[in-house]
C-alpha cells in the first residue's frame, strides 16, 4: 500500500511544517490542495530546529516517526540543521530511516519566468539515488593528514534506482532515459550503476536509453538541456546535477521533489529554510505547491494534481510572480497563492501539463545477499600504511618482510599511483601508502592465518591503519589496479 485512509475514508498524510519559511509555504500549499477539492487527513508533527532545541540530537522525535510508520506519506517543509546542536541533518535522518532511495527532481520551463534558456522547452527529471554513495557518511582520518570517505554502491541499490527511473519515464509518458555516471574512472562503483542500467534497459523496449559520462552530462545540460527527459544517477552526481537543473529554469523557488521508497514517500521542495525570508510573506511557494502536486499524484488524486499544476502555470503565464523572479511587479506569497486558487479550472495557453499514470514502484528481492557469488577466493591483500619514508625504503622493507612467506609485495601506490617498484611517476607522495601483497602461487586461496602472520611482521615495523582483502569473484578480479600497475 502506498497510503492509508482514516475511519472517515480520508487519505492520511504526516505534515511537517518545518523551519524558517516552511510553515508559511506548507500552509499555502495546503490551502490550494483544499481549494482543489481534496480533503486529506493531515497529521501535523514536528522535526528540525524545535526538536534539536528540546535536546534530541536526531531532530526527529518518536511521535513523528510513529506517525510516518502509520501514514507512509509525508509532506514537509524545509528543516534547518543548526550548527551547535546535533550534527546530523534531520532531512537525511528522515530519508535514511525510511529508506526513501529515490529522489525525483523534475524541472520544466516555467511560463513567464525569463531565464537564458527561455523558449527551449526544458522538461526533464533527475532521478537521484538517495541513500548510498559518499552520503553513507563513512569517513576516517587515516593519517593525521589524509582523510578517507567510503563510496558504497550496491547492486541492489542500483537495481532499485534504475527500475524506478524507468517506471518514472513510463508513468510520465517519456521517451528517453539517460544514465549519467563516472564509470570511466570508478569502474566498480559508478560502473555498477552503468552495468545495471544496461542490463535492465532491454526490459523497457519502448524507451530510448543511453549512457553519458557525468561531466559531459553537466556540459550538455548547459548547452542543450532540451535533449534530456529522464536522467538516472548516483547520489553525489544527482545532488550536483539537480541543483544545476533547477538553476536552468529560474531557481530553487521552482524546484519540487519527491523522496520515494518501497514503504514511505516524502514530498518537499528542494530549497532550504531561506531564513532571510521567514515570516515576510515574500517567499516563492511554487516549489512546495508543485511538491504537493507530486504528493497528490502519489495519492492517486490525478485530476486535482493536474488542476493545480495548470493553475500554477496559468498564474505565472498571466504575470503573477514573487520577488525572486523579478522585484518590480512582484506580489506577496499570499497573493500568489490566491492567484493560483483563482485560476483552478483554467489551463495555461502556452504550456501543456503532462498526463501521469501512477508510478509502479519496483519490487526487488529484499534479501541482504542480493548478489550471490558462484565462486570466490582471496588472492592477496592491500594493507594501508602510514609512513614518512621514501617509496624505495618502504618497498625494500616490505620485500624483506615477505621473504619466505607464501606472499610477495606486488606494488605500492600513493593516492592510487604506483610508486614502487620501477616507477617513473612524479608523484608528490603523502604519508599514506597502499601496499599490495599477492600469493606467489596464484592457484591457491589465501587463508587468514597466512595473512595474519605476514600482517603481524609488517605491524612490528610499520604503522598500518586499514586492510582490504583482494578477492576474485566468479573468476574475475574484484578490485582495481593502481595507476601504472600492470
Ligand atoms: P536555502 O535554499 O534556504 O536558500 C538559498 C538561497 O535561495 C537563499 O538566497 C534563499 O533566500 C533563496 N531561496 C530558497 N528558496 C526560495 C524560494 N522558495 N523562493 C525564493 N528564494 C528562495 O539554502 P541555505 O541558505 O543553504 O540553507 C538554509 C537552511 O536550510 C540550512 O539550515 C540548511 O541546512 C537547510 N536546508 C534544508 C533543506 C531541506 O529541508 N530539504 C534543503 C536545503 C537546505
Amino acid at each position: 500500500m502506498r497510503y492509508f485512509t482514516n475511519q472517515a475514508g480520508l487519505k492520511r498524510v504526516t505534515v511537517i511544517p518545518g523551519d524558517g519559511v516552511g510553515p508559511e509555504v506548507i500552509a499555502a500549499a495546503r490551502r490550494i490542495i483544499e481549494a482543489a477539492g481534496v480533503s486529506l487527513a493531515w497529521e501535523e508533527r514536528q522535526a528540525g530546529a524545535s526538536v534539536f532545541l528540546r535536546g534530541l540530537p536526531s531532530g526527529v522525535p518518536p511521535e513523528t516517526i510513529s506517525s510516518i510508520h502509520e501514514t507512509r506519506v509525508v509532506f514537509k517543509g524545509p528543516l534547518a540543521t543548526p550548527v551547535g546542536f546535533g550534527e546530523k541533518s534531520a532531512n537525511v535522518t528522515l530519508r535514511k530511516l525510511f529508506e526513501t532511495y529515490g529522489n525525483i527532481r523534475p524541472v520544466r520551463e516555467m511560463p513567464g519566468v525569463i531565464t537564458p534558456f527561455s523558449g527551449r522547452g526544458i522538461d526533464l527529471v533527475i532521478v537521484r539515488e538517495n541513500v548510498e554513495d559518499l552520503y553513507a557518511g563513512i569517513e576516517h582520518m587515516q593519517t593525521p593528514g589524509v582523510a578517507q570517505c567510503l563510496k558504497l554502491i550496491s547492486r541492489k541499490g542500483c537495481e532499485k534506482i534504475v527500475r524506478l527511473a524507468f517506471e518514472v519515464a513510463v508513468a510520465e509518458g517519456r521517451r528517453k532515459v539517460a544514465c549519467a555516471t563516472k564509470a570511466n574512472i570508478m569502474k566498480l562503483t559508478e560502473g555498477l550503476l552503468k552495468r545495471t542500467f544496461e542490463e535492465i534497459a532491454p526490459e523497457y523496449p519502448g524507451l530510448e536509453t543511453s549512457h553519458i559520462i557525468v561531466d559531459n552530462c553537466a556540459h550538455q545540460l548547459v548547452r542543450e538541456p532540451e535533449q534530456f527527459e529522464v536522467i538516472v544517477t548516483t547520489n553525489m552526481n544527482g545532488d550536483i546535477l539537480s541543483d544545476l537543473t533547477s538553476g536552468l529554469i529560474g531557481g530553487l523557488g521552482f524546484a519540487p521533489s519527491a523522496n520515494l521508497g518501497s514503504e514511505v514517500a516524502i514530498f518537499e521542495a528542494v530549497h532550504g529554510t531561506a531564513p532571510g525570508y521567514a515570516g515576510r510573506d515574500l517567499i516563492n511557494p511554487t516549489a512546495v505547491i508543485l511538491s504537493g502536486v507530486m504528493l497528490l499524484r502519489h495519492l492517486d488524486e490525478h485530476v486535482a494534481a493536474s488542476r493545480i499544476e495548470n493553475a500554477v502555470f496559468a498564474a505565472l503565464e498571466q504575470g503573477a510572480y514573487t520577488r525572486d523572479v523579478r522585484a518590480s511587479g512582484s506580489i506577496s506569497m499570499t497573493a500568489f497563492t490566491d492567484a493560483v486558487i483563482a485560476r483552478l479550472g483554467q489551463k495555461p495557453e502556452r504550456c501543456v501539463v503532462r498526463e501521469h499514470r501512477p508510478i509502479r514502484l519496483p519490487e526487488v528481492d529484499a534479501a541482504a545477499d542480493f548478489v550471490r557469488a558462484r565462486s570466490r577466493r582471496t588472492v592477496g591483500f592491500d594493507v594501508f600504511i602510514e609512513s614518512a619514508v621514501t617509496p624505495d625504503e618502504l618497498g625494500r622493507s616490505l620485500d624483506r618482510l615477505a621473504v619466505e612467506t607464501p606472499l610477495r609485495l606486488k606494488m605500492i601506490s600513493n593516492r592510487g599511483t604506483k610508486v614502487y617498484p620501477d616507477s617513473i611517476a612524479l608523484t608528490d607522495c603523502v604519508d599514506h601508502w597502499r601496499c599490495r601483497f599477492v600469493l606467489r602461487d596464484p592457484a591457491v586461496d589465501l587463508a587468514d592465518p597466512v595473512l595474519f602472520s605476514l600482517l603481524q611482521r609488517v605491524a612490528a615495523e610499520h604503522r598500518w591503519m586499514h586492510l582490504e582483502k583482494l578477492a576474485e569473484i566468479d573468476g574475475a578480479p574484484a578490485y582495481t589496479r593502481a595507476q601504472g600497475e600492470d
